[in-house]
């Protein structure tokens, strides 16, 4: 994760190690480096600008020149300015007063949706809640049974489309779902939705739809990190098509270049609540800002 940019950042600041004092042409240059290394990463355009010139000017003033070790307080610099891209501080997951809480998750086919919600359950179970998984994509082929099975080995109870649950209609199958985590107590409630390959205004409109009929605490984009520069297109889309309250990262494991993780936060001013790091259940952790911009930094 973040390797090859983690590994641009250092070698940025490897030229300016030891050196008591910085030049302007010091101060240019690592922030040339710098800004090759976010684009090469795949990050947005306006958010490397924006980032690059907080760096530039924190990086001229008095706090650097006086300081005296000024290359440890330009890394500083870059960490707090990572740290304030990535969302600032960790939020929590918001639950409603009365329960059921609703999560909705959306975004595109294959963005982890269907696994995130197996590891959100196994997650909430450990932290004391009782949730309940609704399988509300109806559009893939399996994904009611791939929903199935993931609850299985999260030890989550899933409701699925049968007759007399709204089979074939997703806001049905999504409504009976709520209704039945009241009857039975379940605190909380991860609806499933479909997506498509691409941005589509059908599926939109399902989400949309879904998320009127269940008012949703929490609406979670899914957004695999290896789609680079589309990961921004598609964020913009759904904050439009159905809105969301956070972002949830998917496949930080993989040999991302961590674009998306730098910009999503950034370009639509939700929040990253979670990462998804494997196929495993447990491959899944709240997303810590300050951390995260620290394990970029390492
Ligand atoms: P959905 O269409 O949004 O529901 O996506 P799925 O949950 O079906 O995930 C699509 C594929 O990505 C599946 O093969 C998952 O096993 C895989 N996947 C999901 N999350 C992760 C992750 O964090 N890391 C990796 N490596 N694979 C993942």
């Amino acid at each position: 994760m973040f390797a090859t940019l983690s590994d641009r950042l250092s070698a940025a600041f490897s030229s300016l190690r030891g050196k008591g004092r910085l030049s302007e042409a010091d101060i240019e240059a690592t922030v040339t480096e710098i800004r090759r290394a976010l684009l090469d990463a795949d990050v947005a355009l306006p958010v490397v600008r924006s980032f690059t010139a907080t760096v530039r000017e924190r990086a001229s003033s008095a706090e650097v020149s006086r300081a005296l070790n000024p290359s440890q307080q330009i890394v500083k610099i870059v960490n707090e300015e990572l740290t304030q891209i990535l969302g600032g501080s960790a939020r929590e997951l918001r639950f409603a007063k009365r329960p059921p809480t609703v999560i909705l998750l959306a975004g595109l086919q294959g963005a982890g949706k269907t696994t995130l919600a197996g590891k959100l359950g196994h997650w909430l179970r450990s932290e004391g809640h009782t949730p309940l998984l609704v399988a509300a994509d109806l559009q893939r082929p399996n994904a009611v049974q791939q929903l199935q099975i993931v609850g299985e080995n999260a030890g989550v109870p899933v409701w699925a489309p049968e007759p007399g649950n709204g089979t074939g209609d997703p806001v049905a199958v999504a409504r009976t779902g709520v209704a039945h985590a009241k009857d039975r107590y379940y605190d909380v409630v991860v609806v499933d939705t479909a997506g498509r390959l691409g941005v589509d205004a059908e599926m939109m409109r399902q989400a949309a739809d879904i998320r009127d009929a269940v008012s949703p605490d929490e609406i979670l984009f899914v957004v695999d990190a290896m789609i680079g520069q589309d990961a921004v297109t598609t964020a913009n889309a759904f904050a439009e098509g159905v809105g969301f309250t956070g972002v949830v990262l998917s496949k930080l494991d993989g040999d991302a270049r961590g674009g998306a993780a730098l910009s999503v936060a950034q370009v639509t001013g939700a929040p990253v609540l979670f990462a998804s790091t494997g196929e495993k259940v447990t491959d899944f952790e709240r997303f810590h800002p300050d951390r995260m911009a620290s394990r970029i930094l390492d």
